[in-house]
């Protein structure tokens, strides 16, 4: 076989897994090549839409306990008990590769477990990273400073624009390499003396494969617009299990035209408080409060009427007055395509409603009829009901009193779909990184990590799950490929 380059160990896809992946590798000893479908001008890995919260546990045993429930017998215990022992290490780990970093307890949405309730909760603990000199966009800097710890080992080298496409497999059937394309359609074939890692992302970004996998339809993700399923593909035509297809990091997110032939898909930041989020037909169905804190609250949106064959809460709208909009901009800059630099949102959210991103009603049943709803009174009632709670401190949903700020007109709305972050599906790995075929077998030569096939199989630990995965796996595939093991 003729190949255009070479490396012990070649990492495809350079976001939170993969730069973990080369820099463990790398610190073993591994000449490491990344191939990265994206230029260096233009490189939005997930890893840098992020806030940089990073899950860590405190006891191993018990971390690992709460990691097994949340995945619900959808991962290995093994693999969540991998996970937990890094976890227990991660904050050295990261302060050792990133001088200076400095961390806080994780607040905002919580820094503790999502599910309080489950055995070994009280071993979670999330934590938030800065780096030196930060200018407030926490997961962009924490990938350029592993990456610049992954440079100065003097081991990895980055091929950009380097679009992976298809393994190669040597007569053994063992994974040697891979073929990638270039932005001018041209094909090199990069040998991989000890191993191919897949760290590409998730498919979030295809929406193909979102109509086949996920629960509902639509649903849509504020992170990489070019994670789109390629080391799923990949890993499929070598023969890989699959696990997790149905799981996504959800959320809710606003989703826009930008006009220019792409869209984009926003976190929105919902307090402070004067909102309420209704269905399709105007009405609220669950105490939003929750929107704020947790990363499960999105199931509520997949609602399925078997009536009329409609998801009823798809979109949703996120319903709010004046005092919201002139509050500050309707997402965080901290985050997603924002943080990415795809789009400034500006301060006062006027550019946006001059765009039509957000639709407004000098009464609430005005607001109903510029959502286009069948009965726009329905709004009028939903608001009446929701301020008649807030006056005597009691919510139908049993939204906390602190939360129940009644509203006034005007008003304005934005549509909610169900999606968020990204995809937790894709090729199987076992504890050592190495993906297995569908009996379990591993596959010689193929490694994953992150979330082209995440270990977090159906309910988000807590904050900062993401990134942990992330890193975790990498720690685990780069140490495995950097030996051929
Ligand atoms: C808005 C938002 C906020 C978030 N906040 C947090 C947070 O605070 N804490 C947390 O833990 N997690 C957070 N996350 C999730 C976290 O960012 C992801 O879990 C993490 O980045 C996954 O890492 P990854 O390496 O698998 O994917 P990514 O970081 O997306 O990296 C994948 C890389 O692979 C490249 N690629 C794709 N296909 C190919 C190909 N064929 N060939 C070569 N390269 C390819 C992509 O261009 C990309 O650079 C957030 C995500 C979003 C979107």
């Amino acid at each position: 076989m003729a190949w255009d380059d070479s490396a012990d160990v070649v990492v495809v896809g350079f976001g939170a897994a993969g730069v973990a992946t080369a820099l463990t590798a790398a610190r073993r000893g591994a000449d490491v090549l990344v191939l990265e479908r994206q230029a260096a001008t233009a490189h939005t890995p997930s890893a840098k839409a992020a806030a940089a919260f990073v899950l860590t546990v405190t006891d191993v045993e018990q971390g690992a306990r709460y990691l097994d429930r949340c995945a619900a017998g959808t991962t290995p215990y093994a693999v969540s008990r991998a996970w937990a022992a890094l976890a227990a290490d991660l904050e050295g780990w990261l302060r050792e590769a990133c001088p200076g970093i400095t961390s806080a307890p994780g607040e905002g949405m919580h820094g503790v477990a999502a599910h309080a309730d489950f055995d070994g909760a009280d071993a979670v603990r999330t934590l938030q990273f800065t780096v030196p000199g930060s200018t407030g966009r926490p997961g962009a800097e924490l990938f350029v400073a592993l990456a610049e710890s992954a440079g100065a080992t003097g081991r990895v080298r980055v091929a950009w624009n380097h679009r992976g496409r298809r393994l190669v497999r040597d007569d053994a059937g063992r994974v040697a390499g891979l073929d990638c394309a270039l932005p001018d359609g041209s094909v090199r074939r990069i040998r991989a003396r000890r191993g191919v890692v897949l760290t590409t992302g998730g498919f979030e970004n295809d929406q193909g494969l979102v109509r086949q996998y996920l629960r509902a339809a639509p649903m849509y993700f504020a992170g990489n617009p070019d994670n789109t399923g390629d080391g799923l593909r990949m890993a499929q035509a070598a023969g890989a299990g699959l696990w997790h297809m149905n799981g996504a990091e959800g959320r809710q997110v606003g989703r826009f035209d930008l006009g220019d032939g792409r869209w984009l898909a926003f976190q929105m930041a919902l307090p402070p408080g004067g909102y309420v989020v209704l269905d399709g037909a105007g009405r609220r169905f669950c105490d939003e409060h929750r929107y704020t804190r947790i990363h499960t609250v999105w199931y509520e949106l997949l609602a399925y009427d078997v009536g009329t064959h409609t998801y009823p809460r798809i979109p949703a709208y996120w319903v709010f007055d004046a005092r919201r909009f002139t509050a500050g901009p309707l997402v965080s800059s901290m985050i997603g395509p924002v943080s990415m630099g795809l789009y400034t949102w500006s301060p006062d959210n006027t550019a946006e409603l001059a765009r039509g991103w957000i639709s407004a009603g000098a009464t609430a049943t005005e607001l109903g009829t510029a959502l286009g709803m069948a009965r726009p009174d329905a709004v009028d009632e939903a608001v009446a009901d929701y301020n008649a709670g807030c006056a005597i401190g009691e919510d139908a949903f049993g939204r906390p009193a602190s939360s129940l700020v009644p509203l006034q007109p005007p008003f304005y709305a934005v549509p909610l779909y169900p999606g968020g972050v990204g995809t937790m599906g894709g090729p199987e790995h076992d504890e050592h990184g190495r993906v297995l075929d569908p009996f379990g077998d591993p596959i010689g030569g193929l490694y994953s990590a992150g979330s082209v096939g995440q270990m977090i199989g159906d309910l988000y630990p807590a904050p900062g799950s993401g990134w942990s995965e992330a890193l975790c796996a990498g720690r685990m595939a780069g140490a495995a490929a950097a030996t051929g093991s």
